[in-house]
């Protein structure tokens, strides 16, 4: 099959040329021409993939939880795949840590750039000091409160609710394994119905990925670039460059370090087919930032072309799109450190073990839509006593740096997904071989 045929070169060719077309829109000053015509299709994309989450993580959450045939094996896998997602979460902040400490990005920043920073991004600190006083206003069992919703349909009407969607599929799945079969055949095969149906709408959905990625990539190039004037960016990346980088080292680090030293310890796969066969998510995680809106993907890879087992993708991806976020919380502790560091503040051990808890715990409680991390990065600051106006420092460089803590967790939720399903013997062979990775239409 010729390379431009495959999904992940069409989508890197959209997310190109979107780069191309940002550029030159912004420049130009073709910011209400982009979004009255070309941001409306990265709409419909994202909407797309977030139309079809609830159904698909209730469906295929349901069904595999009901496949697991008795409830010592539902809690055999379940904790084995929260241990590891949190155990992963760790490691990505511990590295976000060392690398911070050892590089000081902090110490680089100019005064004059942190003046005028703090001047301009002072409307989006109090927004998302708004947003985070309502998140920490609340008791320390506040999380287990908020899994269990008194109303299934209110949850299932936003996607922020998805660990209340997640809880209620399981929930269910449990009531499903204890009544008769004959009982529970009938809402089984429903839900198998609709589970077989959505995975196709994927396949759909992900025939417009490579013009919704060029949209998406263009709408967001050309407002950051802003009313063209490409300096401005340039300008901000020089003085944040530095801790981008570090952030950037950190995400490839814990990328290349954590997630390929377990897939070589613990299951056959290889790198090179773990990469092929994940590309596509990470692209669409980086374009779209919502690990939620590249849940159906994520699923559709695993299963399809990684080879893991329906009964392991249904239960761990939909969890970990939901609780293991590894980019966000290795992101939030580097950040914490470099917003103390430039404010001339020193974080002491106790400290920096504070961070570790608390960023694990935030990841678990960010949602996994864009721009969602650095609103629970407040409640990270205000745990270590460092101002939280001191966001405003990072705000102008948070867009870029979101698409790439997205796309390393989606590649932490695969990672565990296979393990998860090597260990259970449930991992079967891949199917990333030329000429087949390619989006099929059944007719
Ligand atoms: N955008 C991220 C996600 O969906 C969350 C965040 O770090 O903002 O995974």
């Amino acid at each position: 099959m010729r390379w431009y045929r495959k999904l992940h070169w069409q989508i890197i060719l959209g997310l190109l040329a979107g780069v191309v077309y940002g550029v030159i829109a912004a420049a130009n000053g073709w910011g209400r021409f982009t979004s009255d015509w070309i941001a409306p299709f990265g709409t419909v994309f994202i909407n797309g993939l977030q139309l079809i989450a609830v159904p698909l993580v209730l469906s295929s959450l349901i069904t595999g939880v009901a496949s697991l045939s008795d409830l010592s094996k539902l809690s055999r896998i379940g904790s084995k795949t929260i241990a590891i997602y949190i155990g992963t979460t760790a490691i990505a902040v511990i590295i976000g840590l060392l690398l911070v400490n050892i590089a000081r990005p902090g110490d680089a920043l100019p005064p004059e750039a942190r003046e005028r920073l703090q001047a301009e991004f002072a409307k989006n600190v109090s927004e998302s000091e708004q947003q985070a006083e309502v998140v920490d206003d609340r008791g320390p069992l506040q999380l287990l409160e908020d899994i269990v919703p008194s109303n299934f349909l209110s949850s299932a009407s936003s996607n922020r609710n998805m660990l209340q969607v997640v809880f209620v599929a399981i929930f269910v799945g449990i009531g499903l394994i204890q009544v008769p079969k004959d009982t529970a055949k009938p809402l089984l095969d429903m839900f198998e119905g609709l589970n077989a149906v959505v995975i196709r709408l994927v396949d759909l959905i992900m025939l417009m990925a490579p013009v919704g990625v060029f949209s998406l990539i263009a709408r967001t190039i050309t407002q950051l670039v802003g009313t063209g004037d490409v300096g401005q960016v340039l300008n901000l990346l020089g003085a944040l460059g530095y801790y981008s980088l570090v952030v950037v080292l950190g995400l490839v680090t814990h990328m290349s370090l954590t997630y390929f030293t377990l897939l070589k310890l613990f299951t056959p796969m290889k790198l090179k087919t773990f990469i092929k066969g994940i590309a596509p998510v990470q692209l669409v995680a980086f374009s779209t930032s919502s690990s939620g809106a590249t849940l159906p993907l994520t699923m559709e890879r695993c299963k399809e072309k990684l080879g893991v087992s329906e009964e392991v993708s249904s239960f761990v991806l939909p969890l970990g799109a939901t609780v293991n976020m590894d980019g966000t919380a290795l992101y939030q502790a580097v950040a914490a450190v470099f917003i103390a560091q430039s404010l001339g503040m020193e974080i002491g051990l106790y400290g920096q073990i504070t961070i570790v808890l608390t960023a694990v715990l935030a990841s678990i409680g960010t949602a996994a839509v864009p721009g969602a991390g650095i609103i629970m990065l407040v409640i990270i600051l205000q745990q270590i006593n460092v101002p939280t106006a001191g966001i405003a420092l990072i705000f102008g460089v948070d867009r870029i740096l979101d698409m790439l803590r997205t796309a390393t967790n989606v590649t932490g939720d695969a990672t565990v997904a296979i393990i998860v399903a090597a260990s259970e013997g449930q991992l079967g062979a891949p199917d990333v071989d030329e000429g087949r990775d390619k989006i099929k239409i059944r007719g």
